[in-house]
């Protein structure tokens, strides 16, 4: 990086010394011709004797010569400006690339410890099951665990799957009919099984409209998921749906940490997690929020995060629903 920036800075000022260079060049063989045309002229013209023809003739040559600098400045400095502009979108765009093969490489990084995490914990679940004699309350909590760590794999593959595939526009999201108010509280219930005293719902709405089912649920899934990860344990997490004008709103509330007003916009960038690799507790892809994000414009709705209070934050998603019948 520090190599490009010095070879680049480097370039720039060669290039800027030569421009200064040739248009001090041009400068002097203008008032080269300009001499030649003026001795030229007085071999021709005599001043004694043709004052006015010949103060006419310096005063045409003189416009001429200003005429030369002017279109020499012009275009020198449309010149530099372009160099200018040029080197610009060059750094920039080089300095865009490191930022995403940085991202990419905290991805991979990430992406092993997510994967490699719930397979542990389901081997482990599975050897305990095998190899001691357990009562049958003990066997359906460790069952119930695999299912739970299945499921976190189950969602961190489709969130890979679906981001590769909606990058690639092979992904065609289908277009059905779908009852979201149930989707939601599925979704909160299924969350509330597996982090009990979490989660709290409530509805005053009966919100249908038309999507793809699979991606709707991965989005309030990966909110859900967040609320979990990035607040304390013990925090309840409020969960609501409030209908008003064919508009749904989907709000999950939770008493986090929140996020910085700087970092707003940014965590919806694909591969973006705050903080880096280092001070960061928590894993995570950071393809949760991009992916949840572009769902939802897709559905032609809108997401948006606001401070909670006293502490934390909520992620809003505000979507068209079909009016009722
Ligand atoms: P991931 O969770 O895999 O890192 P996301 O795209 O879901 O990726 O989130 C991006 C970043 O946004 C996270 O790394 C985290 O720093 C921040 N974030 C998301 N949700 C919350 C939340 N509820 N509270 C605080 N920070 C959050």
């Amino acid at each position: 990086m520090r190599f490009f920036t010095s070879v680049h800075l480097l370039l720039l000022a060669y290039i800027i010394s030569a421009l200064v260079f040739w248009g001090v060049s041009l400068n002097k063989q203008s008032k080269q011709i300009y001499q030649q045309d003026v001795a030229l002229l007085k071999t021709e013209i005599d001043s004694t004797t043709q004052p006015e023809m010949y103060n006419s003739h310096i005063a045409t040559l003189k416009e001429k010569r200003h005429k030369r600098t002017i279109q020499y400045l012009g275009e020198g400095s449309t010149f530099l400006v372009i160099i200018l502009i040029g080197a610009a979108v060059v750094y920039t765009s080089f300095q865009r690339r490191i930022r995403l093969s940085r991202q990419q490489n905290n991805f991979m990084l990430s992406v092993t410890h997510e994967l490699k995490s719930p397979i542990a914990a389901m081997k482990l679940n599975l050897q305990t099951l095998e190899r001691h004699q357990l009562n049958e309350e003990k066997k359906k909590q460790l069952i119930d665990r695999c299912i739970s760590e299945s499921n976190r794999l189950n969602d961190l593959c489709n969130n890979m799957l679906i981001a590769s595939q909606m990058e690639g526009r092979q992904y065609v999201p289908a277009r059905e009919a779908i009852d979201f108010t149930d989707l939601v509280s599925q979704s909160v219930k299924d969350y509330a099984g597996r982090y009990h005293d979490r989660f709290s719902f409530y509805s005053d709405v009966n919100a249908r409209l038309t999507g793809d089912r699979l991606l709707l649920q991965m989005a309030i899934n990966n909110l859900l998921e967040n609320a979990i990860k990035y607040t304390p344990a013990g925090t309840l997490i409020d969960v609501t749906l409030h209908g008003k004008d064919n508009i749904v709103t989907l709000a999950v509330a939770d008493k986090g940490p929140g996020i910085p007003d700087s970092e707003k916009d940014k965590i919806f960038n694909k591969f973006y997690r705050v903080g880096n690799e280092e001070t960061r507790r928590t894993k995570g892809t950071g393809l949760g929020l991009y992916l949840t994000s572009k769902i939802i414009k897709q559905h032609n709705g809108k997401i948006t995060i606001a401070n909670n209070k006293p502490v934390g934050s909520v992620f809003e998603i505000t979507l068209p629903i079909l009016a009722d019948a």
